[in-house]
């Protein structure tokens, strides 16, 4: 009775089981009432016909006396269906002293009770002159009836029988469809849970199945997606950890084998080398607690425009190197913005310099810092809910990205560029790390570009203050 078919079926037949027992209790009981009904009327109307016989006796022996001597011999003479011999028949005058009685009980003498049986007064010329009284219960059933009633109590078990037996067929039937979607979504589970791919599931056509199936098809895929993005991502790592680790190998052993000396510029380029593991050991490090929800931050309010001009003068050497105009605008109002500081000055850094590096020379990168508008939100233009937070927008100039490549931009080791080189550009994880940061702040990234005119990070992080909408 463990199984979840075994239990439905055993429900359904329960269910049919009292239903018909309720059905049955009624049915009986109402033709119980009916039959009591019916025999009451049957006696009264027994007892109204005894009563006119005895008036009939007593009118012509003009009295009692006559008329019990009468009634003992109509009594003698009388057959087995005769209604003086059929019924217990008691008589009594108006006095209430006991004139007939048919039967071979104790002579009753007092007033006639209704409890005893049917009444019907004698009336002779207008005049009560006695009371007949027929004897039976209610009930009392003829021979017909009480085969009636056999019947309907034999075809009522009959039926619960039936009615039960098919309850317990239709719910198999029934309890088959709806446990086969959930045997296949079982096995499918056992088989993500051994490793292998997802195969997607048949969609049920009962819509509560069907939502079930699709949602297990749903995280199947996304877990299979995830899955694939790890390996991917390992390998990655792998591949970007043999590079540097490769050529700072080959470099000591060319200087273990005397063919390099370690001179200053060679000492440098192993440094280089060194720093840029390290930086990407850090980068990996950095996100795996940010993915683990272990970066410790320290939010507070800050001043957006005090942050704009930290993080531009830092960038600013690096700019005028690559001849980019590097700009801050700042709208006048801005409310203090809730973030980690040293986060903040992350995110906004990575971002001017990924706007230098991929601006030739003469072009421009600006720093604006605002706050959200209602009306962009509205046209979809920014995520809903957004309004009035403090927004920091990083334009450049650039060679824009495609829009094929936007939804991929912020994946892990995702570079648009797939020729350019390690060393003219960062390791890819740049903008995923920038992404995580902002999210677990409470804020929102998104980007757009325009190929060929340049491409734009939008970064909101939510006010210190209540939005005052825009
Ligand atoms: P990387 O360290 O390679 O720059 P990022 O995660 O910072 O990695 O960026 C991922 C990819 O997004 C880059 O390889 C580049 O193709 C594209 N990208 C990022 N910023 C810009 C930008 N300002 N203009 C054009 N392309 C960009």
């Amino acid at each position: 009775m463990r199984s979840l078919r075994s239990r439905l079926t055993f429900t359904h037949a329960l269910v049919a089981f009292v239903g018909v027992i309720i059905v049955a209790v009624l049915v009986i009981a109402v033709l119980r009432v009916a039959f009591n009904q019916l025999t009451e009327r049957r006696m009264q109307s027994e007892a109204d016909a005894a009563a006119d016989v005895v008036s009939v006796i007593y009118q012509r022996r003009q009295g009692w006396p006559g008329a019990a001597q009468a009634l003992q011999r109509r009594l003698a003479q009388s057959g087995p269906n005769d209604l003086v011999r059929r019924r217990r028949m008691l008589v009594y005058d108006a006095q209430g002293t006991l004139i007939f009685d048919n039967g071979s009980t104790v002579l009753q003498r007092r007033q006639p009770q209704p409890r005893d049986g049917t009444a019907s007064q004698i009336v002779v010329d207008n005049q009560t002159v006695g009371t007949v009284l027929i004897g039976g219960q209610l009930g009392d059933l003829t021979q017909a009836e009480t085969d009636f009633l056999r019947m309907v109590r034999w075809s009522v078990v009959v039926g619960s029988a039936l009615a039960v037996l098919i309850a317990l067929i239709v719910g198999r039937v029934i309890t088959s469809r709806v446990t086969r979607p959930l045997r296949s979504l079982q096995v499918a589970a056992q088989r993500l849970a051994s490793g292998a791919r997802h195969e997607p599931l048949a969609i049920p056509p009962d819509r509560e199945l069907a939502e079930l199936a699709v949602s297990f098809n749903t995280m199947a895929t996304e877990l299979d997606r995830q899955q694939q993005l790890r390996r991917q991502q390992v390998a990655d790592i792998a591949h970007e950890l043999r590079t540097p680790l490769s050529v700072l190998r080959l470099q000591l052993e060319s200087i273990e084998d005397g063919i390099d000396q370690p001179t200053p510029a060679t000492l440098r380029s192993l440094a280089e080398e060194t720093s840029l593991l390290t930086r990407l050991v850090d980068d990996l490090r950095l996100l795996s607690l940010a993915d683990a929800g272990q970066l410790s931050l320290a939010i507070e309010p800050l001043d957006p425009v005090a942050m704009g001009e930290r993080v531009v003068g830092n960038v600013t050497p690096r700019a005028r190197q690559q001849q980019i105009d590097l700009k801050l605008e700042a709208l006048p109002g801005v409310a203090p913005v809730l973030a980690d500081p040293q986060r903040l000055l992350q995110i906004l850094g990575n971002l001017l310099e990924n706007g230098l590096r991929y601006t030739p020379a003469g072009g421009t990168v600006t720093l604006r810092i605002g706050t959200v508008p209602a009306d962009v939100c509205a046209q979809g233009a920014a995520p809903d809910g957004i309004a009035g937070w403090v927004s920091f927008e990083v334009a450049d100039t650039g060679a824009g990205i495609p829009a094929s490549e936007l939804p991929q931009i912020f994946e892990r080791f995702y570079r648009a560029d797939k020729a350019r080189t390690r060393e003219g550009g960062g390791s890819g994880l740049g903008l995923a790390i920038v992404q995580r940061l902002v999210e677990i702040q409470g804020g929102r990234i998104w980007v757009s570009s325009a190929v060929g005119h340049g491409t734009t990070f939008h970064i909101a992080m939510p006010p210190a203050v209540p939005a005052t909408r825009a």
